[in-house]
């Protein structure tokens, strides 16, 4: 794979001159991820980042959509132009209906061998991340995969891709400095969506690509969108009851489940939780889990570890409830409750039940609500 450079605050790095061949390459490509004709919303965070970033370098921000019909292809591309595109590569193609890595390498690897991007973003979802990696691998190119920062770095015009390392226990950025396109994956939930602009217009340009399905070995038997939904629903939640191993035992998520319902929320939780059968695996928060960027967050019974904190440090509010003073996630929590959550959990189900309508009451800032414990 590609060379690629660790860039410390200490480190001087010489400048180095890019390969003529390589300086051709210009602009800001975006891949935009959809199933069943709906984009998943990180193709959205990433254009809102391209453009910024191409504020920077002075290029345009395209968009790259695949389809089976034209149709849904055009829809994808209005909503692409007005989150920021200038403008949208097209393929549509009935070999493209569902994902497959076949036909969207291919695809993806003979636009960008066509137009040559200096940068492809993709999210870090299991589709976009499988798609990455093949098309990085045939492009011979540097990819940093499951990004938490995207910037440029002015002076060598190369995109600085920030992703945990050693466990989550530091950042690292990573510079493709002698390869292009420099290919990135970023986490869903970590860049802010931006807020579109309905009927912005931009540059449509159609591809044919010669697809021959008798060569396409795998085949879709059928689609199950549960999973993704769930995902989605996590990633994109207002308020979020996330539960770890203070729980205690898998029942108790019953009334996590009470409280989020009541808040309109969804229910989350730590790994350990998720390894114990407890959660389903989607519902997973942090490092190898979900990132999430909800208005409330409400951790019970989770000790705060840095692999966790990854996942929550974009909510507005971070509210923890533990039984131990000393727990980690007091230390960035912005509310923390001292105690044991099977008093705290049903006293807060009691109030909130009472008042009659809860999520707008919870919001008001001007009505601080009193809970009482049995
Ligand atoms: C490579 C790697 C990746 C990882 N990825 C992730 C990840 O994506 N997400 C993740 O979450 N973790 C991840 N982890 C695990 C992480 O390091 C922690 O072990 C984990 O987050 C701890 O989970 P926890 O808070 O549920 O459990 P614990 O650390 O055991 O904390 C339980 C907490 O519950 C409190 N408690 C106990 N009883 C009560 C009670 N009655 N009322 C209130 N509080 C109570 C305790 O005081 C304690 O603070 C990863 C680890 C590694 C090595």
């Amino acid at each position: 794979m590609a060379e690629g450079a660790e860039k410390t605050k200490s480190s001087k790095r010489k400048k180095i001159a890019l390969d003529p061949k390589l300086a051709e390459y210009r602009g800001i490509w975006v891949f935009i991820e959809q199933e069943e004709g709906i984009a998943h919303p990180v193709s959205w965070e990433l254009l809102g980042r391209a453009r910024y970033l191409a504020t920077t370098l002075e290029v345009e921000v395209a968009a790259v959509v695949f389809g089976e019909s034209q149709e849904k292809v055009e829809k994808i591309t209005a909503e692409a132009l007005s989150y920021g595109a200038d403008k949208v590569y097209q393929v549509v193609d009935p070999a493209l209906c569902d994902y497959r890595s076949d036909p969207y390498t291919d695809c993806l690897v003979n636009l960008v061998r066509k137009y040559k991007p200096e940068i492809l973003l993709l999210g870090a979802t299991a589709l976009s991340r499988d798609l990455a990696s093949s098309v990085a691998t045939l492009l011979e190119t540097g990819l940093t995969a499951d990004c938490t920062e995207l910037s440029i770095d002015v002076e060598s015009r190369s995109l600085e891709a920030t992703r945990p390392t050693f466990g989550g226990s530091l950042l690292c950025t990573i510079l493709t400095l002698n390869y292009r396109p420099q290919m990135a994956t970023a986490r869903p939930g970590v860049l802010p969506i931006p807020t579109a602009e309905p009927g912005r217009k931009g540059i449509v340009i159609r591809e044919q690509m010669q697809i021959d399905e008798e060569k396409i070995l795998t085949k879709v038997l059928s689609f199950i969108p549960e999973p993704y939904k769930t995902a989605e629903k996590l990633s994109t939640a207002e308020v979020v009851v996330g539960g770890g191993r203070g729980l205690k035992q898998p029942g108790h998520f019953a009334l996590l489940r009470e409280l989020a319902d009541l808040l309109g929320g969804e229910v989350g939780g730590t790994r350990p939780v998720v390894q114990a059968g407890w959660l389903e695996a989607e519902r997973q928060i942090g490092q190898t889990g979900k990132t999430i960027r909800p208005k409330i967050y409400i951790a019970v019974g989770i000790s705060g570890a840095i692999q966790h904190r990854v996942g929550i440090e974009k909510a507005g509010m971070i509210v923890a409830i533990n039984s131990d003073p000393n727990a980690p996630i007091f230390d960035y929590a912005d509310i923390g409750i001292v105690g044991d959550f099977l008093e705290i959990i049903p006293a807060l189900i009691r109030v909130l039940k009472k008042r009659q309508s809860p999520k707008t009451e919870l919001h008001a800032k001007d009505k601080p609500f009193e809970i009482e414990l049995k």
